[in-house]
């Protein structure tokens, strides 16, 4: 039996208040904004109908827009299918994900009655004028008050953050991963901008108004706030939007289809580094788990070559070891 999934439903821009400057839930989700609510729970039961287990744990996960904005009634009605397939034993819980300015102790108590067992929420960063700037439509002190609500309703909370928003800094997104901790997230999803065309965020980049991130600057920030998080026991869910056909056409921003191995590798060549020191003219022998090797060898020795390059050492030698993720056996041996 294999663990933890989501079985993943995606309810595009449904309910929406807002317009991001950087979103494109079309192009993210690959599905067209508007669907009639019969549409919607016959979809919804297929899914789960022809869901085929094998999980210790599922959670019937509603993405893609905000769950908690859209007309009652509808929520109502996807989230009492789901309860049906809860019964049958298909899920344990449900997962939604929602903005911080659309969760009160009202909606909270709705949720509650359907078995919501995990919410998201797209805190995105905690620096106002960012927020203001990528026109998310909510405060920093929205995230922290619903993230209060949800943490004392008994909920599991997943913190939402993004790398690279307009105006923001390298150190507004350690606060914002800091202040995630500090709401009490035992999730989170980091996502670095990505720039679709047909967003607001293409017209700024367009005329000089927004700086895209490179996909270098996108691993090396994330991989800062990605430490950080996991030090403090929070569980990364996700780094990077999934890789498709429509982020491989993203003309700019962290378009990367494998940016979150990348990241994952250079938080280990990170630790490696710092741990080794200088090693000059000794050869670098590192012991870490089986599954992660191909982490550091991938992607044409990046994370190698840059320990070498951090360390000074005459080469590395990489060997299985049984250790958990980050934690390195670090050994030196003569030339
Ligand atoms: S809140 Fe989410 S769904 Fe709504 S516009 Fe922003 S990114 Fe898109």
């Amino acid at each position: 039996m294999k663990n933890h999934r989501n079985i993943p439903f995606f309810v595009p821009h449904a309910g929406c208040p807002n317009c991001c400057v950087f979103c494109s839930q079309t192009k993210i989700t690959g599905q067209s904004a508007e669907k009639d609510i019969n549409t919607e729970l016959f979809e919804l039961k297929e899914l789960l109908e022809n869901d085929c287990g094998g999980f210790e744990k599922s959670l019937i996960a509603f993405f893609g827009g905000s769950f908690t904005a859209i007309e009652k009634k509808r929520m109502e009605a996807l989230l009492s299918l789901a309860n049906e397939y809860i019964d049958k034993g298909v899920a344990e819980g449900i997962r939604i994900s929602t903005r911080p300015d659309c969760i009160d102790e009202e909606i909270l108590a709705i949720l509650k009655k359907y078995r919501v067992t995990h919410i998201e929420l797209g805190v995105q960063s905690t620096n106002d004028s960012v927020l203001r700037a990528s026109k998310r439509g909510h405060s920093a002190s929205d995230s922290f008050e619903s993230a209060r609500l949800i943490t004392e309703g008994g909920f599991e909370f997943c913190g939402q953050m993004m790398i690279g928003l307009p105006q923001s800094t390298p150190e507004d997104e350690i606060k914002t991963a800091r202040d995630i901790i500090a709401m009490g997230a035992t999730e989170a999803r980091i996502y670095p901008t990505v720039v679709f065309e047909g967003t607001e965020l293409f017209e700024m980049a367009s005329i000089g108004e927004y700086t895209p991130l490179t996909n270098d600057a996108a691993i090396e920030r994330t991989a800062k706030c990605c430490r950080l998080l996991e030090e403090a026991g929070v569980k990364i869910l996700r780094i990077g939007l999934h890789a498709s056909e429509n982020l491989k056409k993203a003309p700019l921003g962290a378009n990367h289809q494998a940016l979150g191995e990348l990241v994952k590798s250079r938080i280990y060549s990170d630790i490696i580094a710092e741990r080794a020191g200088n090693c000059k003219n000794k050869i670098l022998c590192i012991g870490i788990r089986a599954s992660d090797i191909s982490m550091l060898r991938g992607h044409g020795c990046a994370a190698i070559n840059r320990i070498i390059g951090e360390t000074d050492c005459a080469g590395v030698e990489i060997y299985p070891a049984d250790l958990p993720r980050y934690e390195p056996d670090i050994k030196t041996r003569s030339v």
